[in-house]
């Protein structure tokens, strides 16, 4: 048998693919995150070699799965009472029945792995390997929210009701991921979740539904919805049966969302204006490195992505550190997902309005170290952009592009550096590169953002070990983090009882 043959057959069985010697073994009692696949052995290739002829030829048929296209109030009527009526049965079964069902997600997840890829470059370009990363979240939010649901079970005192039905609206950048997320840490508090892919991700979420359905979970319960952008999405959130609004997406959506209804629970992740500062103490190879990753992974469309750099004292006034940062960002290999060696993709959209403001127009005292170029006709493909001489308060250091570019902030202090990191109206993601420990310690103090960063990238959270979620505008409504410890709770309604018989 081929190695296609082999890894077929170990799908069918439900194995989880091929995926190399990173397994960290789990301690007991410990939670074991799901390893990503090892693109360095010859199987993995072979099998990323399949996925991307899939790509390119289109084999699988995925351009048929389709989310259902609901057009009309009735429409959105009958996916809610289909909802509600799913919602009584689910509840109703053992909270084990329920943790089962979303641990098999995880399993039918694994054994799709390849389909979930294909649909992601197709239908979004994300890159094989970024999107890979992306399934191993999807399925440590799976088997990571069943582990906290049995725990919330055995707390004693405590009275937590399930919201009867949450509506869940993901965004784009992380169509496999986020989504899975926000529907099953509903789902498995008891929930029926009604979920409206992102429109430029629909294929992603029609697949995400289906596998839910493969695993066992009905179709009543977790419907995925199409709905047109108007006052049918409107009636999606207004409807006063919809108990709770999961959602990722730009702050400015969500306050929108969150002024239809101002009573609707919300946990909402929103925008950021993440940097990343490079202290004189720094090794600035990592640095550089880092901060080009951290930059241009997913072509900067992630809310965590670092769009700024704050380079301090000598860092900012020697050459050095910006010369080596160019030659990073340079040899950055660009390209779609049909080239395996593309390390950033395209972006999602023809740029228009702020990102195509970010990408030609430079503000007062700014000049490129690296200047965007469109690679091609289609407008999608861009070399990343950095920009220097960027100044506190000005247009780029206060805006988040979601895009290619970053800008570089000269600070005479640290103090200073973390001021002007601090002083956007976003708290997300920050990172600090500094090998001395009294600058780590107040930092770490004084900076003000949701995920700390020391000595390496700013993106790629990991559940359990660091729960994803920001201050200020990067968060509105319930403010505890994705895959972190506290997440259920609030999708729940609690209960304190005093007195005696
Ligand atoms: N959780 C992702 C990360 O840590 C970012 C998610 C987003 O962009 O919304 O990189």
């Amino acid at each position: 048998a081929t190695n296609r043959d082999q890894d077929r057959a170990a799908e069918a069985r439900g194995d989880l693919p091929e995926l190399g010697s990173s397994v960290i073994p789990a301690l007991p009692g410990a939670f074991a995150n799901t390893p990503d696949t090892d693109m360095s052995t010859a199987v993995n290739q072979a099998w990323a070699a399949g996925i991307i002829h899939r790509v390119r030829t289109s084999r699988l048929g995925i351009d048929e799965i389709e989310a259902a296209h609901v057009s009309t109030h009735d429409g959105v009527d009958a996916v809610y009472t289909r909802a509600l009526a799913a919602q009584k049965e689910w509840a109703a079964r053992g909270s084990s029945e329920r943790t089962e069902a979303v641990r098999r997600v995880a399993r039918v997840f694994a054994a799709h792995r390849a389909d979930l890829l294909e649909v992601m470059a197709s239908e979004t370009g994300k890159v094989l390997e970024q999107g890979d990363a992306e399934i191993s979240e999807a399925m440590d939010f799976a088997l990571y929210y069943a582990e906290q649901a049995e725990m919330l079970e055995e707390l004693e005192d405590a009275v937590l009701t399930p919201r009867a039905l949450t509506l869940v609206t993901p965004p784009w950048n992380f169509p496999v991921a986020i989504p899975t997320g926000g529907v099953l840490s509903a789902l498995v508090t008891g929930s029926a979740v009604v979920m409206k892919p992102a429109p430029q991700a629909k294929r992603c979420g029609a697949l995400i539904g289906k596998l839910i359905h493969e695993a066992g979970i009905p179709e009543d319960l977790v419907q995925i919805v199409d709905v047109p952008e108007d006052e049918v999405g409107k009636a999606l959130i207004t409807d006063p049966r919809v108990d709770q609004l999961v959602l990722t997406g730009a702050y400015d959506t969500a306050a929108m969302f969150a002024s239809w209804r101002p009573e609707l629970p919300i946990k909402a992740e929103t925008s950021g204006k993440n940097a990343i500062i490079v202290s004189p103490h720094a090794d600035l190879d990592l640095a550089a490195k880092d901060v080009a990753m951290s930059a241009f992974g997913h072509a900067g469309q992630k809310c965590s992505a670092a769009s700024l750099v704050i380079t301090v004292g000598s860092v900012a006034r020697s050459r050095r550190f910006s010369s080596q940062l160019a030659d990073a960002v340079m040899s950055l290999h660009v390209g779609y997902p049909t080239d395996p060696t593309a390390q950033m993709g395209p972006v999602i959209e023809k740029p228009e309005g702020k990102l195509a403001d970010g990408l030609h127009t430079l503000g007062d005292g700014e000049r490129w170290l690296a200047q965007p170029q469109m690679l091609d006709d289609s407008g999608l493909l861009w070399s990343p952009g950095v920009r220097e001489g960027v100044k506190e308060g000005s247009e780029y250091h206060l805006t988040e592009y979601f895009g290619p570019i970053l800008g570089i902030v000269n600070a005479d202090t640290l103090e200073e550096a973390t001021a002007i990191q601090n002083g956007t109206a976003y708290g997300l993601t920050a990172g600090l590169h500094s090998l001395h420990d009294g600058e780590i310690a107040w930092w770490t103090q004084h900076v003000e953002a949701g995920n700390l960063y020391v000595n390496r990238g700013i993106t790629g959270a990991i559940v359990e070990r660091q729960a994803f979620g920001g201050w200020k505008r990067s968060a509105i409504g319930e403010t505890s983090k994705a895959g972190g410890p506290n997440y259920l709770v609030h999708l729940m309604d609690a209960s304190d009882v005093v007195g005696r018989r």
